[in-house]
């Protein structure tokens, strides 16, 4: 049989890979992609973690629990009666699993109208930009396939701790935690990350007592101290039970609970029993059987394929991009990638500005930035200035019922050029694209406040925001 050859084959079809296949595709190379995502129900689907078991399942639970909480707790200070409300979580789940399939179908369809060759299997890198494709049929053959260029967009998995070996039932990861059939009486969750954060929140909404353990001491510790703190108190009053500084000494499963022992800040050993128990303490990258040991392909010490600043790993032709390298794990920040290796591969110049990938974490209110925070530009010795601006001081926020959150905006001391905007609020998430834009461009603050906002807006605190910066904001005192 002959060998087929294409211009690029990319391995991996999450946001990182798929986006750099189509892109690929777009400009006229002729390209494969190789995946080998299987779902619980043992069928294949392009997207990735992002779109099979991350991003979107567990922002379908966020929307849907959300509002199951806002109109089960009461409306009446809006004027709207409730009653008779009640959790269908079967239907939830059917909900969230139609989401996953349109959009993975979408996905699939982008493959056939832009002629990728989608093949289902186990993608490895050997020597000379050969790939070696085991399909996940059954005693189908493995092949060889050659590549002008190869795309390594493997992704990353949970990372499991030996105190709490995951069994898939009782003690599990976030995939399973999006998945619970009933709702936990009582929930327990190692690691109060964004993922810990966000599936506790679902869970909590729905009915669960949910306690964290957080082996840090300091909250949201990636994020600026200030919005933490508005963050925890905020979640806190929610219900969640976050503990800081636990140093977790085992999960035991039974039939039908779990034990944890853990030492709390205070060095006191504590016992907690739990009907679940999510482990969310961060997601390694997929490396294992990546490539041969003869390719030679270089890992950096943490264990993700070393790359340059456009993606190239040490082989020529061989890039890698997404959750498998450096950087934050965001979908947006692969996927940009995928599109810069693909315009590089072209001939072209890609480029993905790694200071303005917008960070958010959908909890409610939510919390989002881009930039940098106080506490890096302090390390850094950077000169700055802050404005900020709550929630409460903005019309729309308070027809919403969202007054609770604030807009911070950091802005270098001489140039005023804009250096981070962290917000903790009511759609916060999609706030920060006026500010990623801002930045983007190297706006100034006094650019942002010299912009007009629509009123009444939540985009009018980023606007008073940036007034603030030089004192001069009209609806508080600056
Ligand atoms: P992945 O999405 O992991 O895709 C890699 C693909 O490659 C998979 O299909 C895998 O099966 C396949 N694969 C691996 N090895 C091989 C091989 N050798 N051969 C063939 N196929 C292979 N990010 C956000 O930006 N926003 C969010 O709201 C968000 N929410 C999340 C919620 C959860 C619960 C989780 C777990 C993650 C979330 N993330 C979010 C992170 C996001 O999912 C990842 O950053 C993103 O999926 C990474 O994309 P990727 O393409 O690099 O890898
Ligand atoms: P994370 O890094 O966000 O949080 C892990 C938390 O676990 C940290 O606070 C860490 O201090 C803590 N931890 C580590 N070891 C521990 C231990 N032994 N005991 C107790 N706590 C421990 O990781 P995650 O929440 O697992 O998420 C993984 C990745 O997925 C993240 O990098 C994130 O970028 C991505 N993600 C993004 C979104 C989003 O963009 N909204 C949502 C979910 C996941």
């Amino acid at each position: 049989m002959a060998v087929k050859k294409f211009d690029v084959v990319v391995i991996g079809a999450g946001p990182a890979g798929y986006v750099a296949a189509i892109r690929c595709a777009q400009l006229g190379l002729k390209t494969a992609c190789i995946d080998d995502w299987t779902g619980r129900d043992g069928k294949t689907a392009l997207g990735g973690t992002c779109l099979n078991a991350g991003c979107i399942p567990s922002k379908a639970m966020l929307e849907v629990s959300e509002i199951y909480a806002r109109t089960s707790a009461g409306m009446d200070d809006f004027g709207i009666k409730t009653s008779g409300v009640q959790l269908d979580l079967a239907a939830m789940h059917k909900h969230k699993s139609k989401v996953v399939r349109t959009l993975t179908g979408g996905i699939e369809g982008l493959f056939k109208t832009n002629k990728i060759t989608r093949m289902e299997g186990r993608g490895k890198l050997l020597s000379n930009n050969r790939v070696e494709f085991t399909p996940l049929k059954k005693n189908a053959r493995s092949e060889e396939i050659e590549a002008e260029h190869v795309i390594l967009a493997s992704g990353s998995r949970p990372v499991d701790i030996d105190s709490a070996p995951m069994d898939g039932e009782r003690i599990v990861d976030s995939w399973g935690a999006l998945d619970f059939e009933e709702v936990p009486k009582k929930l327990g969750v190692i690691g109060a990350g964004v993922i810990g954060l966000e599936l506790g929140s679902v869970w909590r909404r729905l009915g669960s007592e949910v306690v964290l353990l957080e082996a840090q001491d300091q909250f949201l510790a990636f994020a600026d101290r200030d919005l933490g703190k508005h963050a925890l108190k905020s979640f806190q009053k929610q219900g969640l039970d976050i503990r800081l500084g636990c140093r977790v000494l085992s999960g035991k499963a039974t039939a039908k609970q779990v034990a944890v022992e853990y030492e709390d800040a205070s060095g006191k050993k504590q016992t907690l029993k739990f009907d679940r128990l999510v482990v969310s303490v961060g997601r390694r990258p997929n490396t294992d059987n990546l490539a041969v040991e003869e390719a030679g392909l270089q890992l950096d010490e943490k264990g993700y394929v070393d790359i340059d600043e456009d993606c190239r790993t040490n082989l020529p032709g061989v890039y890698a991009i997404g959750d498998v390298v450096r950087g934050p794990m965001l979908a947006h920040k692969g996927s940009e990638e995928g599109m810069a290796v693909a315009e590089t591969i072209a001939g072209g110049k890609g480029h993905v500005n790694y200071e303005a990938i917008p960070s958010v974490v959908y909890t409610h209110p939510e919390i989002a930035w881009v930039g940098r925070n106080e506490e890096e530009l302090k390390a850094a010795g950077v000169e700055y200035r802050v404005g900020t601006f709550p929630y409460a001081a903005a019309g729309r926020a308070h027809a919403m019922g969202e007054t609770e959150g604030i807009v911070k905006i950091l802005a270098d001391a001489d140039t005023d050029r804009l250096l981070g905007v962290h917000i903790f609020g009511h759609n916060a998430g999609e706030l920060i694209g006026e500010a990623v834009v801002a930045m983007e461009f190297e706006a100034s603050a006094e650019d942002l406040a010299r912009t007009i906002h629509a009123h009444p807006t939540l985009s009018e605190a980023i606007h008073e925001a940036a007034l603030n910066v030089d004192k001069r904001a009209i609806h508080i005192k600056n």
